[in-house]
């Protein structure tokens, strides 16, 4: 007869195995929940419902301090503050990410526009949208929210 205990202890380890890798992930960048407390609103609803604040509203729009923007969620490095330029638009604007592969892109079509939308590959964060008109050798204009990123100055 077909022993079904060795069957029945696999699935048992692999579903032990599964709550055990969601549990990492929400440790790594906390529950739902810890993310609402730990965020403002703001924040919150930028990173994860994928809202976008209003232009000239961010703390950062026209931010010119040397440094590294984080992730506001999972605090990875995700832009240089030499690739900041002044677009003009009101939001944060960076002509490349600090790293090959951080940013993850997405077709974004809500609001009746066909546009690209750029997320934390660590994360998944919502960040912004990336548009193929910046004016640096990148060609480049990723238009990021203040509300998703984290400004470490250089000697903090
Ligand atoms: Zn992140």
């Amino acid at each position: 007869m077909f022993d079904t205990s060795i069957f029945i202890k696999f699935f048992k380890n692999y579903i032990f195995y599964y709550i055990e890798r969601v549990e990492n992930t929400e440790n790594q960048i906390g529950s739902k929940e810890s993310l609402r407390e730990r965020l403002t609103d703001q924040q919150y609803k930028c990173t994860q419902e994928a809202d976008t604040e209003a232009p000239f509203t961010g703390i950062y729009w026209d931010e010119t301090r040397d440094g590294t923007y984080r992730c506001i969620v999972c605090d990875e490095p995700l832009f240089s503050s030499g690739s900041k330029f002044d677009s003009g638009c009101g939001w944060p604007s960076f002509d490349a990410p600090i790293q090959e592969g951080i940013i993850t892109f997405r077709s974004d079509q809500s609001f009746g526009m066909i546009r690209t939308e750029t997320l934390c590959t660590n994360c998944g964060a919502h960040l912004g949208h990336i548009f193929p008109d910046g004016p640096t050798p990148t060609g480049d204009r990723y238009c990021i929210n203040s509300a998703c990123i984290n400004l470490e100055t250089e000697g903090n």
